[in-house]
C-alpha cells in the first residue's frame, strides 16, 4: 500500500458540443454584473469573443484582446488597467493556454470569478498553476485562487484547430499525464486519470490525423485534455515541464511544441527510474515496448516537428539550459545530472531516437 493525502481542486465543468450557448447562464450563476472578456487578437478569437459578448448583453463591460504566450507581466499589469477601467466583477477567457493563463494572472490579482472556455488541448483551466515571465524567465506558482471557477468545454470551438496543433498540443496534455504518473503525489484517483487521459488521446489524435471532424474524436481529446490538467493541478511537475519552461521562458520556444519534441526524451531520462509508470503507459495504450519510444512512434506518424533544431534552438544554448533546467531541485524519477541532461538537449536538438 503506498500512503496518500489528497484534496480534490477542481473547476464546476460543463462538456459539450455548442456549450458556449450556456455561458450567460453561468454567469448569472455567478451573480456578477460586469464580465471582462480576454482573448487574443487573432481574427477567429475576436469573432467568437463578439459572439460571446453578445449572447451576455449589457453584462459585456469590454474586451481584452491582449493574450499572448508565456504570460508576460507587462501584458499582464496592462490587462488589468483595462479591467480596473471597466470596473470589472468578472473574467470570461475564450481561447488557448496563453488565454487562459492571462485570465488566470487577472483572477488572481482581481480576486474574481473566471470561466474558462478551452480551445486547445493545454489543460490550463484545470489547473492552479500560473506561468508568468519576468525579465525573461518563466516563474511558476500554485495557488487555489489561481484556479477557475468554472470551465466550459465546447467541442466546436476545437474543430478549427489546425492539425499541427491539435497534435503538439495534444501531446503537451499527455505530458502532464506521465509526470503526474511518476510523481510523489500520486494516487489511485489520479493514475487511473492519468492512464485515461493518455489513452484517449493516444488514440483520439491518431483517428483526428485522417478524419479532423470526427467529433467523437474531437470529444475524446478534450476529456483527455481536461484530465491531463487535472492531472497536473494535483502533482508537481518534473524534469519534462521544467525543461520546457526553460525552453520556452528563456529561449522564446513554443509551447506545444517543445512539449512535443522533448516528451519521448525526458521519458527516456525517467525510463529506468520511473519503470512501472513505463510500464502502466505501455499497457494503457496497448504497446509492447518502452513507452518513450511509443511516444516518438507516434509523433513520427502524426508528423509533428522533430526536434528541437527545427524550433529554432541555437546549439551554443543547450549548455545554458541544462545548467538552468538541473539549477533549482524538484524532485524528479532519476536524478538530475548536468552531463545527463546535455545529452537529453543534444539528443533532442538533433531529433535523434531517445532510447
Ligand atoms: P496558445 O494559447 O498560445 O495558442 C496557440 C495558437 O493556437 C495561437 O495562435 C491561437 O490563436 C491558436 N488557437 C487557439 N485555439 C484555436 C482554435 N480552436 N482554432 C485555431 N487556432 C487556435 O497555445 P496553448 O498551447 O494552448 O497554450 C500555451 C500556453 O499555455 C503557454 O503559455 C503555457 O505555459 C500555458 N499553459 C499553462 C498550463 C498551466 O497549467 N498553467 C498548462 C498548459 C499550458
Amino acid at each position: 500500500m503506498r500512503a496518500f493525502t489528497f484534496e480534490a481542486h477542481i473547476p464546476r465543468t460543463i462538456l459539450g458540443s455548442g456549450t458556449i450557448s450556456r455561458i450567460p447562464d453561468e454567469i448569472r450563476r455567478l451573480n456578477v454584473e460586469r464580465v471582462l472578456l480576454i482573448t487574443e487578437s487573432t481574427d477567429r478569437q475576436l469573432a467568437l469573443s463578439k459572439t460571446i459578448g453578445d449572447s451576455l448583453g449589457s453584462h459585456c463591460a469590454g474586451v481584452c484582446a491582449d493574450a499572448v504566450m508565456h504570460t508576460p507581466l507587462e501584458v499582464t499589469e496592462k490587462a488589468l488597467e483595462t479591467a480596473l477601467q471597466v470596473h470589472a466583477d468578472s473574467l470570461v477567457s475564450i481561447g488557448g493556454g496563453s488565454t487562459i493563463g492571462l485570465g488566470k494572472a487577472l483572477a488572481v490579482r482581481m480576486n474574481v470569478p473566471h470561466v474558462a472556455v478551452p480551445t486547445t488541448y493545454a489543460g490550463s483551466e484545470a489547473t492552479p498553476i500560473l506561468g508568468e515571465t519576468v525579465n525573461g524567465e518563466k516563474k511558476t506558482r500554485s495557488d487555489p485562487r489561481i484556479l477557475p471557477t468554472t470551465i466550459i468545454y465546447d467541442i466546436d470551438l476545437t474543430l478549427s484547430l489546425p492539425l499541427s496543433l491539435t497534435f503538439t498540443s495534444g501531446i503537451n496534455a499527455i505530458a502532464h499525464c506521465v509526470e503526474a504518473l511518476h510523481s510523489e503525489q500520486i494516487n489511485p484517483l489520479i493514475e487511473s486519470l492519468a492512464l485515461q487521459g493518455i489513452s484517449s488521446l493516444y488514440s483520439s489524435l491518431q483517428i483526428l490525423k485522417d478524419a479532423p471532424n470526427n467529433m467523437d474524436a474531437r470529444g475524446q481529446a478534450t476529456t483527455g485534455a481536461w484530465a491531463a490538467g487535472i492531472c497536473l493541478g494535483h502533482v508537481g511537475m518534473a524534469l519534462h515541464h521544467k525543461l520546457c519552461h526553460t525552453l520556452g521562458g528563456t529561449f522564446g520556444l513554443p509551447h506545444s511544441e517543445t512539449h512535443t519534441v522533448m516528451l519521448p526524451y525526458a521519458m527516456a531520462y525517467n525510463a529506468e527510474a520511473a519503470s512501472c509508470a513505463m510500464r502502466s503507459i505501455s499497457n494503457a495504450i496497448g504497446y509492447d515496448g518502452n513507452a518513450a519510444k511509443a511516444i516518438w512512434e507516434l509523433e513520427r506518424s502524426l508528423g509533428t516537428v522533430r526536434s528541437l533544431q527545427d524550433l529554432g534552438m541555437k546549439k551554443d544554448d543547450l549548455v545554458k539550459a541544462a545548467t538552468l533546467a538541473g539549477q533549482s531541485r524538484y524532485p524528479n524519477p532519476a536524478p538530475l545530472e548536468h552531463g545527463k541532461l546535455l545529452n537529453l538537449l543534444e539528443n533532442a536538438f538533433y531529433g535523434r531516437p531517445p532510447i
